[in-house]
């Protein structure tokens, strides 16, 4: 098992934006249709903002129409933890980044049927895009 990536809270918020602090760090959730990834069809890999790890690929990215980047699976088995998550009144399933623990956003069962079945509803903020070359 791969050892997690841990720094303080100092650290984090002088690396991080405001934004990407608050929506990796403290469970937020960016508004809907606000992010950079949301409509992009360019080729390329999707990294952590926090750590740097590669999460997703733009291959399994779909148009879900929710307002953020969806995926209907993760880069690789164990690029991404998911937990069970009870807050705001909803049961959903939290997606965090398994390297360093950033919540990336939640992963719903009404995916596209025709691959996984599965939506990766992940914030552009907590996402850094490299392009492939
Ligand atoms: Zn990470």
């Amino acid at each position: 098992m791969r050892n997690k990536l841990h720094k303080s809270d100092a650290e984090w918020r002088q690396q991080l934006t405001r934004e990407q602090y608050r929506v990796t760090r403290e469970k937020g959730t960016e508004p809907p249709f606000s992010g950079d990834h949301q409509v992009s069809d360019e080729q390329g890999i999707y990294h952590c903002v926090c750590c740097g790890a590669a999460l997703f690929e733009n291959e399994h990215k779909f148009d879900s129409g929710c307002g953020w980047p969806s995926f209907d699976r993760p880069l690789g088995k164990g690029s991404v933890e998911e937990n069970f998550d009870e807050s705001h009144g909803m049961r959903r399933t939290e997606v965090v980044c398994s390297h360093c623990d950033a919540h990336l956003g939640h992963v719903f069962p009404d995916g596209p049927p025709q691959t996984t079945g599965q939506r990766y509803c992940i914030n552009s903020v907590a996402l850094d895009f490299h392009p492939d070359e």
